[in-house]
């Protein structure tokens, strides 16, 4: 349990052997917490051998720290509690509730399913995790693009959406290794300009002075002492994430640097 979120001091552990008496969630676990004086629902499942699931806030509210619980013969929770010697945030010092389901049925997550493990070949939508996979490719670079400042601060950014075919042959192929993990169902949403976080190009390196701001030395052109390392020396911003490359390049610059001259030793 994320300890501090979903509890504090995990007690008993009581399945729901109720059969759907105390609602439908039968055959899940409960889970009390004596601090924070609640109950959270526990769903496991077995994939290969191996046990994994999700757990969800149940119950909360009890009137002192939940210790102990068992099954009434209606299938109604008896809930003993305490808050001896550790503070709960039901502050009567000790407790018996008697929790029952009213009937209605909850708007809740029943379960998290995984299906790549052994189901991969047999899945159901009933309760899987929808799984968001970012398709990313290149905007090639452009000297038409713009990003200009009014008097007034006001910031305009111009580009124009290119490299697209591309794109909706990595979006086909996304698809199809999707379709043969089992997911039938796919909803393919385009992010815009908005969502941009790898700005980058803005003084690309290369070897032309006329074209291009840094050497592949990432000294400028125009200023002999100037060194630029980061994002903006990039030609290109390749699509990927450009965190590892742009420290790449600052050690490949900071080794040359040394070997250049003898500042930093
Ligand atoms: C939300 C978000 C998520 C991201 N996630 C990832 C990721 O998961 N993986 C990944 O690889 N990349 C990720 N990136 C991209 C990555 O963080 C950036 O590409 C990278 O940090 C850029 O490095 P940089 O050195 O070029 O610029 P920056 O890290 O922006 O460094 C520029 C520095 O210059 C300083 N500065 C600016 N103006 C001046 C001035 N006038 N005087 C002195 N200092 C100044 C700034 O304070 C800043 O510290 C993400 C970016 C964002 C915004």
């Amino acid at each position: 349990m994320p300890h501090g979120i979903m509890g504090i001091s995990t007690s008993d552990i009581v399945p729901d052997s109720t059969g759907g008496q105390f609602g439908p969630f039968a055959g899940q676990l409960l889970v009390g917490d004596q601090g924070h004086s609640k109950i959270t629902r526990v769903f496991l499942e077995r994939i290969e051998g191996v046990y994994q699931g999700a757990a969800f806030p149940f119950l909360e509210g009890f009137s002192s720290g939940v210790l102990r619980m068992a099954w009434a013969r209606d299938g109604a929770l008896f809930v003993g509690m305490t808050s001896r010697g550790w503070a709960s945030t039901g502050r009567a010092p000790f407790g018996l509730q008697r929790a029952t389901w009213t009937g209605a049925l909850p708007f809740e997550v029943s379960q998290v399913q995984s299906h790549l493990g052994s189901n991969r070949r047999n899945p159901t939508t009933n309760g899987a995790i929808p799984w968001t996979w970012w398709v990313m490719s290149e905007n090639l670079p452009s000297s038409k693009n713009r990003v200009t400042a009014s008097s007034s601060g006001h910031i305009t950014v111009r580009w124009r959406p290119n490299n697209l075919v591309t794109h909706q042959r990595q979006l086909r192929q996304t698809k199809r290794i999707m379709r043969r993990a089992g997911y039938q169902l796919t909803i393919t949403e385009t992010m815009g300009i908005a969502t941009n976080s790898h700005q980058c190009g803005t003084l690309r390196m290369g070897q032309d002075p006329a074209e291009i701001v840094v050497n592949p030395w990432c000294r400028t052109h125009d200023v002999a002492n100037l060194y630029v390392v980061d994002a903006s020396i990039f030609p290109s911003s390749a699509a990927m994430n450009p965190a590892l490359t742009i420290a790449a390049q600052a050690l490949k610059f900071a080794d040359h640097l040394k070997q250049q001259n003898h500042l930093f030793q």
